[in-house]
């Protein structure tokens, strides 16, 4: 039995978390148990659902999250590996709910998978959104190679530099990423430091935010549409690369260029 039976909206959702786990693997930005996705999966919480006992006891948070009163999420669990969740979804993440008190969770479906210990900080990302009343329900936490080797540079880390030359690469990267890569220059994994500065930066209005010389974090309505904006992201980053290679600065479209497709798509000047 898991949950997802006879819950085909949640069972769909899961099976996206799954598919993005697999691409994650393939695109070599998920080695061991690199990465971390969490939803929140409220909208699809049922009245059987809400009243199923939890298989684990009320763990502490580590912070009290208001915002995410009555709240449910899948989270992939703590060691788990990608291409483990992208088969078996169920048995390498968990289904978790906030317990009234806002500073407590516990694991309700399917087996008892320890949360991600990134927890904390992707709930706290959560109760941001929720707060401003965003329609975003993903995170995604993932190294994606060429993204990571442009932080090595501090050419790349000024606000706004690598967006701007992202952008330039191909059209498609602004229209499909119109909010760019916002930069939080390197702090400790995991630390309370790095989680403020990835609301402080989401707050700017960044969708997709680079942690210098780690990966990236994104949020968006859906992990696959999260997954979509680093994938082009990266991809524009692999066709500067490419150029480089090739023993050449690539000339990047022109700021007219870049100007009229803003024009003539909506897109932020
Ligand atoms: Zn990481």
């Amino acid at each position: 039995m898991s949950i997802l039976d006879n819950r085909p909206e949640l069972r769909a959702e899961i099976e996206k978390v799954a598919e993005v786990a697999g691409y994650l693997w393939q695109k070599g930005w998920a080695e061991r148990n690199g990465g971390n996705i969490t939803v929140n999966v409220t909208r699809f919480v049922d009245d059987t659902m809400m009243a199923m006992p939890a298989i684990s006891e009320p763990r502490p948070i580590g912070k009290t999250l208001p915002d995410l009163k009555g709240c449910w999420f899948y989270c992939k669990g703590t060691g788990k590996r990608m291409r483990d969740l992208a088969r078996e979804p169920m048995a390498n993440g968990s289904i978790i709910r906030i317990t009234p008190d806002c500073a407590h969770y516990e694991i309700v479906a399917d087996s008892p998978v320890s949360p991600t210990s990134e927890l904390p900080s992707h709930l706290a990302v959560h109760g941001y959104l929720l707060a401003k009343g965003s329609p975003y329900r993903a995170s995604l936490h993932t190294h994606p190679i060429e993204l990571v080797a442009l932080t090595h540079s501090p050419k790349w880390m000024e606000k706004d530099a690598a967006t701007r030359m992202l952008w330039s690469m191909i059209p498609e990267t602004k229209a499909f990423c119109p909010r760019g890569l916002g930069i939080v220059p390197y702090m400790l994994p995991s630390s309370v430091e790095l989680a403020d500065a990835t609301i402080k930066a989401i707050d700017e209005d960044y969708d997709v935010v680079m942690w210098e010389k780690h990966g990236v974090f994104a949020v968006d309505t859906d992990i696959m549409d999260a997954f979509d904006q680093v994938d082009v992201l990266n991809k524009a980053a692999q066709i500067y690369i490419s150029a480089k290679n090739m023993g050449f600065e690539p000339e990047g479209m022109t700021d007219a260029q870049m100007h009229e497709l803003s024009t003539v798509f909506g897109l932020p000047k």
